[in-house]
């Protein structure tokens, strides 16, 4: 029999939605009327409820939330509507399908019904079966959403972690490990792309070498786990030293970085070497043991070029020539080139 008053104690509906029977509740002034509909759903395999006002739906559908709702569509004046509305209106009642039932005659009510949301509007006087077919079509369908809904939540979940995943292979891919810089990987990429981009639009492109001064006799002064530290701050040092995310600071080779500069000339360019001069001097890492100061230095070879038809080695190979000027003129200095195509 379908249950009324009194309401179920919350015990009885311990079980997990997936293993519960699925519960109907029927919202009626005069539950007699629905009695036969609700039996016949009972028979069937479904648990029903029957609240008499929409006072008592609501905390029938808190304690258990039905899987659908059967709503007299004459509880008196709008309430029958403004239930369904307020149950539209929340998240965790808004997709309950709500089936009207109510007069046959009342146009009016059957498209009010659907207007706030009502999945359909079953005719009175009740055909039995046809009533029972509407209402399970209505819960395969509702059903069918709710499964729709988990399998696009775990897509999305797996998207998330593709994504997560795919983060931190590009850090793999990309970033040296113990700097945190570009890789020589990234740095040859993203040198021929900028490349290629001040080539089309006929703008400058600059390139700075930078090596450590006299950094194997660092390691054997302090230590290599001290020299690996030294490195980690000069990176930093040359990180913040530059335009992000324009500028690329790549480790090179073991005590060597470059630093690509897009759309820079060699004004620009020496501009930024002297800044980096300066912030690793701020930096005041002791070395007792460098041949030109008393702490770490960096010697850089700095230069520029409006692309024209060269390859980017040949600024490479540029850039390392100054750079090597700079260690044979005493290091602890800047060389530059300008490489004048035109
Ligand atoms: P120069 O001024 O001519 O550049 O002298 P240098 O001593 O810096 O140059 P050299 O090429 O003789 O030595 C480079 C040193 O850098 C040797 C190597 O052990 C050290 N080095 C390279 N990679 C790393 C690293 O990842 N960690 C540490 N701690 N040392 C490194
Ligand atoms: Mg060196
Ligand atoms: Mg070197």
């Amino acid at each position: 029999m379908p249950q009324t008053e009194p309401m179920p104690s919350p015990s009885e509906e311990r079980d997990p939605p997936q293993e519960r029977a699925r519960v109907i509740l029927a919202v009626d002034r005069f539950p007699s009327k629905i009695t036969q509909l609700l039996q016949s759903l009972e028979v069937i395999g479904y648990k029903t409820r029957v609240a008499r006002n929409c006072a008592q739906a609501l905390i029938l559908t808190a304690q258990v939330p039905p899987d659908l709702i059967l709503l007299d569509a004459d509880l008196g004046g709008s309430s029958s509507y403004d239930f369904c509305s307020q149950l539209k209106a929340y998240p965790t009642t808004y997709d309950i399908p709500v089936v009207f039932i109510g007069d046959d005659t009342q146009e009016f009510e059957r498209v009010e019904g659907f207007s706030v949301g009502a999945v359909d509007f079953i005719p009175r006087p009740l055909n039995m079966l046809e009533a029972l077919m509407r209402i399970e079509q209505h819960l395969r369908t509702h059903q069918a959403g709710r499964s729709l809904q988990a399998q696009l939540a775990d897509c999305a979940a797996t998207v998330q972690q593709f994504q997560k995943e795919k983060q931190s292979l590009l850090l793999l891919v990309n970033v040296d490990a113990l700097t945190q810089t570009a890789n020589r990987r990234y740095f040859d990429e993203y040198l021929l792309r900028e490349w290629r981009r001040s080539r089309l639009i006929c703008g400058p492109i600059s390139l700075i070498m930078c090596d450590v001064d006299c950094f194997k006799a660092y390691n054997d002064t302090y230590g290599h786990t001290q020299g690996d530290l030294c490195l980690q701050r000069i990176s930093a040092v040359l990180m913040e030293s530059v335009r992000k995310p324009l500028d690329v600071v790549a480790r090179y080779g073991g005590e060597e970085f470059a630093i690509i500069l897009p759309n820079t000339n060699l004004d620009g360019a020496l501009h930024f070497a002297g800044r980096i001069r300066d912030n690793i001097q701020s930096l005041a890492i002791r070395h007792e043991h460098s041949a030109c100061s008393t702490y770490v230095t960096l010697s850089m070879g700095v230069v520029s070029t409006f692309v024209v038809d060269e390859t980017p080695a040949f600024l490479l190979e540029t850039a390392d020539r100054c750079l090597y000027q700079a260690k044979r003129e005493g290091r602890d200095r800047i060389c530059s080139l300008l490489l004048d195509q035109s």
